[in-house]
């Protein structure tokens, strides 16, 4: 397969953000209950020492918050401007020319856009049903292999034995684990990341906890990994309220974050329901978001949703599915209204007039 040279700048900036303004924004997968309340006491109460300071040069105040959060030593962690940063870095400061990235699609975009802006060739390995086991992967002779679990977008959580397998092989490749979506999963596999170890966990401030906005996503991995990839990312990267707001949402006791998964899941179900009465058929996921596999253009269906003040996320032609749309799941009167809109577009598409 071969990849076109299209940058993150391409798609992101020129293709893909259609949400500002939407009525009901199911596109991206942020966390629709809200942002944290700890980090939004901090940000309320933020006095201009928060302003005119610099921040800590690498994020240590954020380090440690991490390393407590997950009982780990603080050279185990980084930090970075949100987990596409902290990707970004990895795979500068791990990749270059003539080395070798693998991952499995469909998966997170950016990875392919990154990968060949840090000088990387990407290489897929195509599925055909089950999630490839860890000598398929092997067999292209990675540098690098780049998973995400939950999945974005199917929602899948990969076999943890792929895993296993991959850093069980001597001298294997260093593998990316994306968590972006593992607080919604419920389960994670950070305790095989660390000392000695060639996994590095990605993880981010932007979903469960509702921080998108701020920019704050972290690496947990083996301490030597870790120090290259803040090597890549350089000096005073996190703001210094994002650093603040960041710490006490990790730290905080509040059980607003158990709630708002709670819910996320209970909604998720409840919405799969509701779309298989609709005669779609969305695949399981882990995360706060269901991928629909639609007749048609994905595109067509997601711009008639939009006109009518919704935001989903269109994908044309994603491998062993097809065109589909992925929903993020959101308080239930959201979601309510999503449907109603759905129902609408679709009963008009099949020739039932408005
Ligand atoms: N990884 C995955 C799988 C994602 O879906 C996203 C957000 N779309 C990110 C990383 C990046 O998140 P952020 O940069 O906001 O931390």
């Amino acid at each position: 397969m071969t990849f076109t040279r299209r940058s993150a700048y391409e798609r992101i900036r020129l293709l893909e953000f259609d949400w500002e303004g939407a009525d009901v924004n199911l596109s991206d997968n942020t966390n629709r209950w809200g942002a944290h309340p700890a980090a939004l006491a901090v940000l309320r109460a933020a006095g201009e020492r928060s302003l005119y300071e610099y921040p800590t040069p690498y994020g240590e105040r954020l380090e440690a918050a991490v390393a407590r959060r997950f009982g780990v030593p603080v050279e185990w962690v980084a930090t970075g401007c949100g987990s596409d940063d902290v990707l970004d870095c990895a795979l500068r400061a791990l990749g270059g020319p003539g080395r070798r990235l693998v991952f499995v699609p469909p998966t997170f975009s950016m990875v392919v856009s990154l990968a060949l802006a840090n000088g990387l060739e990407p290489v897929a390995v195509e599925r055909s049903g089950a999630f490839p086991g860890a000598a398929a992967l092997l067999a292209e002779r990675p540098h690098l292999v780049y998973l995400c679990r939950p999945e974005n977008p199917t929602g899948e959580l990969l076999p943890r034995a792929v895993v296993e397998e991959l850093l069980a092989v001597p001298d294997g490749p260093v593998v990316l684990l994306d968590e972006a979506y593992a607080e919604f999963a419920g389960e994670s596999l950070l305790s095989l990341a660390g000392q000695g170890s060639r996994l590095v966990v990605l993880r981010t401030m932007s979903k469960a906890y509702g921080l998108a906005g701020l920019r704050v996503g972290y690496a947990v991995g083996d301490p030597s990994l870790v120090r290259e990839i803040e090597k890549a990312r350089g000096p005073f990267k996190v703001g210094r309220l994002a650093e603040e707001a960041a710490v006490a949402a990790l730290e905080s006791s509040d059980d607003w974050l158990a709630r708002s998964l709670g819910e996320a899941r209970e909604n998720r179900e409840r919405l799969a329901v509701r779309l298989r009465e609709l005669g779609l058929q969305p695949l399981p996921s882990a995360a706060n978001f269901l991928l629909v596999p639609v007749e048609g253009s994905a595109r067509v269906l997601a711009g008639a949703l939009r006109e009518r003040g919704i935001a989903v996320r269109a994908f044309a032609g994603l491998p062993g599915i097809g065109d589909a749309i992925r929903v993020t799941v959101a308080p239930w009167p959201q979601l309510e209204r999503f449907l109603v809109v759905l129902e609408k577009v679709l009963h008009k598409r099949a020739g039932g007039g408005r």
